[in-house]
Parts: structure tokens; C-alpha cells; sequence
């Protein structure tokens, strides 16, 4: 049986562009999307309510246009129009597939998607849509990490799932490091006291706070999902 009722997944724009080598690209991999949505459905079909939060490094980061002189504020909020352009591309990936899926986003974009409204998502849930997230938090100076850990304690998933290309979190860079081992399991204050990046700072402090477990785990391994949602020893879970 599945260990979580609600989850909360982040999905970074970057993995929307790549494959299971790695490899980046900008903008989508048909096959990508194809591969998540059969995970996400995988899920959905255990009666597990699931949100998602999406990035959107595949189209745009506000830090890459401020290194090129842009005014922060004003790159970010496309970095955010970003992530509400990936929030469509898996909306429309999933219900290709019958799964319904909703969007929701923080900046209102009229006739896109459903402005956020807690309550609303809430019911969409519970009537067993996938809802996603579109647009951050909202606001400038924050990344999707940050809106992950945001909307995962308003809708109180009982677990955020952070999606990457690495299965865990490792004791050290295993690209650099041969005898980096995966830790199954750690405390928030483990990582702390061990200088473990496991999510940006804001939303980290969220997790910690409102006692939301985390498992970072690898999207690109087929099941992966499935087994993290089923408790198993998949990545790597991060609790209070
Ligand atoms: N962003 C923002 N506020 C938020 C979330 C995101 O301004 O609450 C902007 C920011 O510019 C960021 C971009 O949206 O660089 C894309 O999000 P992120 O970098 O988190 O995407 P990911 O790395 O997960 O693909």
C-alpha cells in the first residue's frame, strides 16, 4: 500500500529537456514527458493525490538574465512565465494520456490556467486530478524549490518529492568521488551538520519547520516513483 495519501512533487524545467544520459536541451523531450507521465500515473492509480511543482531552467533562469545585465525582478518573473509554459506542456502531456491534470498558477495569466487558490486545488485533489503548480511562488528572488516546499505544506502533502537526475543525496560528489556512498536516509539536522545541499535554503528552513519529509530520488529510473510513494528503498528521505 501506498505510504503517502498526497504528495507533492518537484519537477525541475531541466529534466523536462533531458534524458536519462543526462544530457540537457532546451525546451522538451517528447520521451521525457512520456516517461513522467507513465510515472505520475503509476501513482494516480495507487489513489495517491498528487501536485507538482515545475521549474523552468529548460527555457529560462532569472539569474542567467541578470548575469547579462537584466534587472533581477524583471528576469525572474520570466523565469516564471517559464514554469507556467512547462506547467502546460505536462498538463496537456497528461491528459493526452487520461490522466486529468489542472494548472494553477501564482501569476495570474487569464484563460492559460486557473488563478491559485488553495481551496480549489484542494477539491481538484480530491476528485483525483493531478494539479499543477505554474508560476513559483509568485514572487521575485525565490526558486520553484522554495514554491515546492510552499504548496507542499498548504495542500499538507505528507511527503515532497524533489525529482533529479541523481538517485540521493551522497556523501560527497560521486562524479568526483568513487567512495561517495548514497545515504538512505538522513534528519534535516544531519544535513545540516554535514553541509548536504539537498534543497535551496527558504525552502529547506520550510521542510524543517513545518516537518514536511523530503525524498530526492532519480525521475530517469523507470519506477522510481512508484517505489519512493511505496516506501521502498529508492533515493534518499530526508526527515524531522
Ligand atoms: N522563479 C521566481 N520565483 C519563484 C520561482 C521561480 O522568480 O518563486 C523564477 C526564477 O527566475 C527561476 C525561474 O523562475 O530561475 C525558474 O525556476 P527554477 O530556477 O527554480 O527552475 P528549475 O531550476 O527547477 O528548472
Amino acid at each position: 500500500m501506498a505510504q503517502a495519501r498526497r504528495i507533492l512533487l518537484k519537477l525541475s524545467g531541466e529534466a523536462l529537456g533531458a534524458d536519462a544520459s543526462g544530457a540537457d536541451s532546451f525546451g522538451y523531450r517528447a520521451e521525457t514527458l512520456a516517461g513522467f507521465v507513465g510515472q505520475i500515473r503509476e501513482v494516480v492509480e495507487l489513489g495517491v493525490q498528487v501536485g507538482i511543482v515545475v521549474g523552468g531552467g529548460n527555457l529560462f533562469r532569472g539569474a542567467t538574465g541578470a548575469l547579462s545585465g537584466m534587472d533581477r525582478a524583471t528576469a525572474d518573473s520570466m523565469g516564471m512565465l517559464a514554469t507556467v509554459m512547462n506547467a502546460l506542456a505536462l498538463k496537456d502531456a497528461l491528459v493526452r494520456a487520461g490522466v486529468p491534470a489542472r494548472v494553477q498558477t501564482a501569476v495570474a495569466i487569464t484563460h492559460v490556467g486557473e488563478a491559485f487558490e488553495r481551496d480549489t486545488a484542494l477539491r481538484h485533489l480530491e476528485s483525483g486530478s493531478v494539479v499543477i503548480f505554474g508560476g513559483g511562488t509568485g514572487n521575485p528572488f525565490f526558486t520553484t524549490d522554495t514554491a515546492a516546499a510552499l504548496r507542499g505544506a498548504e495542500i499538507g502533502a505528507d511527503l515532497l518529492l524533489k525529482a533529479t537526475k541523481v538517485d540521493g543525496v551522497y556523501t560527497a560528489d560521486p562524479k568526483k568521488d568513487a567512495t561517495a556512498t548514497r545515504y538512505a536516509s538522513l534528519s534535516f539536522d544531519e544535513a545540516i551538520r554535514n553541509n548536504l545541499a539537498v534543497l535551496d535554503t527558504a525552502a529547506f528552513a520550510l521542510c524543517r519547520e513545518q516537518k514536511l519529509p523530503l525524498v530526492v530520488f532519480d525521475i530517469f529510473k523507470p519506477g522510481a516513483l512508484k517505489r519512493v510513494v511505496m516506501g521502498e528503498d529508492e533515493g534518499t528521505r530526508v526527515t524531522p
